[in-house]
């Protein structure tokens, strides 16, 4: 099974995205991810991606693509990958089908999660996620079931992220409005397209994603 997940900042692809990761055991490919962590790094990579991340905008095309190439020639991505956070722009997406060409292999499905714009600075802001085990959690919508503790690992650290504020959510959103929601068209033309209700809560839109998956 091979996925993309698509969608603005705060849409829920990271949290549904490790949910397909327990169910169906295939691996989450986030550049956001890959990213933080070449900051935290500080390789050259992360060097040239830290500010960009700071102030919302997007890391060149070139290093997005380089850093999921490389990924993907990694053995647990042979019965399949989500890619949570890319492509995010078309020259990424054309990239992305080259790669996959390059391999004899064809993508399953784009899901893109709609969501209403007016949310997303609400989800943004209110995201943490535990600092051991990535889980992710949300001030109001999405805590652990005893506050302060990962459902998941049972750790107690969390982590917010520095891009994760109200004035990023807005040139991020722009971001997403001029470079990736053209992704929406190029893969609805493809025949690729589906779409869930990222409104709903987070159990239903897992539902909605599953029933698209199990047709696949
Ligand atoms: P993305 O990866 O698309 O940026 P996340 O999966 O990190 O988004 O979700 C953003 C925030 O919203 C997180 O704090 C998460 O717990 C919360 N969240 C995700 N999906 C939902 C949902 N369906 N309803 C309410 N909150 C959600
Ligand atoms: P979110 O899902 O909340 O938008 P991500 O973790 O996917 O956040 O991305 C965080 C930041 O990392 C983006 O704002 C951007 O600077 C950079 N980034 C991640 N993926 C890409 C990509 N595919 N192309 C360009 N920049 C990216
Ligand atoms: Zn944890």
């Amino acid at each position: 099974m091979r996925l993309i997940l698509l969608g603005p900042p705060g849409a829920g692809k990271g949290t549904q995205a490790q949910r397909i990761v327990e169910k169906y055991g295939i691996p989450q490919l986030s550049t956001g991810d890959m990213l933080r962590a070449a900051v935290q790094a500080g390789t050259e990579v992360g060097k040239r991606a830290d500010a960009l991340m700071k102030a919302g905008k997007l890391v060149p095309d070139e290093v997005v693509n380089a850093i999921i190439s490389e990924r993907l020639d990694q053995p647990d991505c042979a019965k399949g990958f989500i890619l949570d956070g890319f492509p995010r722009t078309l020259v990424q997406a054309d990239a992305t089908e080259a790669m996959l060409k390059d391999k004899g292999l064809e993508l399953s499905s784009v899901i893109q999660i709609v969501v209403d714009d007016g949310i997303l600075a609400h989800r943004v802001s209110g995201r943490y996620t535990c600092a051991n085990c990535g889980a992710g959690y949300h001030d109001t919508d999405n805590k652990p079931s005893v506050e302060g503790v990962c459902d998941r690992c049972g750790s107690t650290h969390f982590k917010r992220r520095p891009d994760d504020n109200a004035e990023t959510v807005v040139t991020r959103l722009q971001a997403y409005y001029k470079e990736t929601s053209p992704l929406i068209g190029y893969y609805y033309a493809k025949g690729k397209l589906k779409s869930v209700d990222g409104m709903a809560d987070i159990d239903h839109v897992t539902g909605e994603i599953e029933a698209i998956l199990s047709k696949l």
